[in-house]
């Protein structure tokens, strides 16, 4: 089978170049194996959180053209700021199209809470949200309830309330945590093992269901300017309803990602699949990568797992197949390595180097910078040598930090944009001859 273009990993970086690919025309294919880190993240999309010395960055693009001043090794420096803008316009236009809107305060990012009750900067979101703005978080905010539905294990409300009393701007504010039983909603019959996002969302969806949530939510918000719940509600479609929701109780309502399956994660991977397929793609879930056929410093083919005999050929690729924690790169004792093409990697091999001696060290362990290294192209070498057709994208890059500058979504979506913008400038320029 021949593509003009193939995707490896199907994560946000991997379908963000995959949908520019298939909207420009190019018969495009993504092989993905497992789900992408979306199905953890927050659902909020983080551009530029901190500053290299650790401060709280206001307005992110101003932000990342200094930082790509500074550091021209970082992935931003190599995509700029404009094509920055471009892809994010992109990514917004297609998930309005897909159902999921996401909005921004303007240019300037916004606190978005976390299940833990800390607050982190991010820029885009989603709504139900509530982004809380960076100067003032808790302005006209002084009762607090966190709620949420015994059985519902992978939100801790006394964490989140110990965790917000911990925020300087909350330490005035009440803050209270409730439960709202299985039974009050009309779930008791349901095995409380069964009681994680996904399943809570569809039962909670029933309109029987809905009312009874939005009498008892109603009645724990009492007297509260906020009402803080898990991310359990959404339409069919994906959407969430929690606008509606907060419209019927008549108080504020944030939804906060829970521990994984993320819905509000889960939305943005989801919508950006049925766009994709809705452009025409063709997406393959569930088979590996395994090995790549070179000639000449191209790479001509790829075999996976399930088809082995059956070697996919592409005019180019992208790999996106992500950072330790899916598997795009792996440690090995003293080195670290990218295991599908063997491309080289851009870190020490003294391992001793990798990770600070603090567990929870704030500043970020080094191994999170380290990646395959790319020109300013974001085309990667073999053995010294440059692979003209090939392009990384996303988290298994180098020469980035997303845990300590808070940039993960901004760099996938820019560098998978980036790439996509190459290979269609390479087909119009062969066009144009
Ligand atoms: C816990 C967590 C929380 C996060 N929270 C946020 C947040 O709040 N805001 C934000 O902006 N970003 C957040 N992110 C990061 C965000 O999701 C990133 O954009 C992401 O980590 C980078 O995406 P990616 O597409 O490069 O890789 P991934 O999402 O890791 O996807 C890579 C995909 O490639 C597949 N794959 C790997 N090797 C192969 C192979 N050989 N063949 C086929 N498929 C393969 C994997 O199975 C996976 O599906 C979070 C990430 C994590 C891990």
């Amino acid at each position: 089978m021949r593509y003009d273009s193939i995707i490896i990993g199907g994560g946000l970086a991997g379908l963000t170049s995959a949908i520019r690919c298939a909207e420009a025309g190019l018969k495009t294919a993504v092989i993905s194996f497992g789900e992408s880190s979306l199905t953890f993240a927050s659902g909020a999309i983080d551009i530029l959180g901190y500053h290299s010395d650790g401060s709280v960055v206001q307005s992110p693009f101003p932000a990342v053209a200094k930082l790509a001043e500074s550091n021209p090794n970082h992935p931003y420096s190599k995509v700029g700021v404009d094509t920055l803008k471009q892809g994010l316009h992109r990514f917004c236009h297609h998930l309005d199209v897909a159902g999921v809107p996401m909005a921004s305060q303007s240019e300037d990012n916004h606190w978005r809470t976390t299940a833990l009750g800390s607050l982190r900067p991010a820029w885009l979101y989603q709504p139900g949200m509530m982004p809380l703005p960076i100067k003032q978080p808790a302005k006209g905010i002084q009762r607090i309830a966190i709620v949420n539905i015994a059985g519902f294990r992978d939100f801790q409300p006394s964490l989140a309330v110990a965790g917000l009393k911990q925020h300087p701007a909350f330490q005035q504010a009440r803050i209270t945590s409730k439960t709202i039983t299985a039974r009050e909603l009309g779930l008791e019959t349901r095995n409380p093992f069964e009681l994680r996002s996904i399943e809570l969302a569809r039962a909670l969806n029933h309109a029987d269901n809905f009312q009874r949530l939005t009498n008892a939510l109603g009645g724990a918000a009492g007297s509260s300017d906020l009402l803080i719940i898990p991310a359990v509600l959404e339409d069919s479609l994906g959407r969430s309803r929690i606008p509606e929701l907060s419209q019927k109780i008549g108080c504020q309502i944030m939804e906060v990602a829970s521990l994984p399956p993320s819905l509000p994660g889960l939305r943005i991977a989801n919508a950006l699949k049925r766009q994709f397929n809705k452009l025409g793609g063709m997406l393959i879930e569930g088979d590996l990568v395994e090995k790549g056929n070179f000639d000449n410093g191209r790479l001509v083919s790829i075999e996976t797992h399930y088809n082995k005999d059956l070697p996919l050929y592409a005019n180019h690729f992208v790999l996106a197949s992500g950072s330790f924690f899916s598997k795009g790169l792996l440690s090995k004792q003293n080195r670290i390595i990218e295991p599908t093409f063997d491309l080289d990697v851009e870190a020490p091999s003294d391992r001793s180097l990798w990770a600070s001696g603090k567990f929870l060290d704030s500043k970020a362990h080094h191994f999170i910078e380290y990646g395959v290294s790319c020109n300013q192209q974001l085309q990667p070498t073999r053995q010294g040598l440059p692979i003209e057709n090939m392009y990384c994208v996303g988290s298994v890059l180098a020469g980035f930090n997303p845990v300590a500058e808070g940039s993960a979504g901004g760099v996938s979506i820019a560098t998978g944009f980036h790439a996509a913008e190459q290979i269609i400038a390479a087909y119009q320029a062969c066009a144009g001859n």
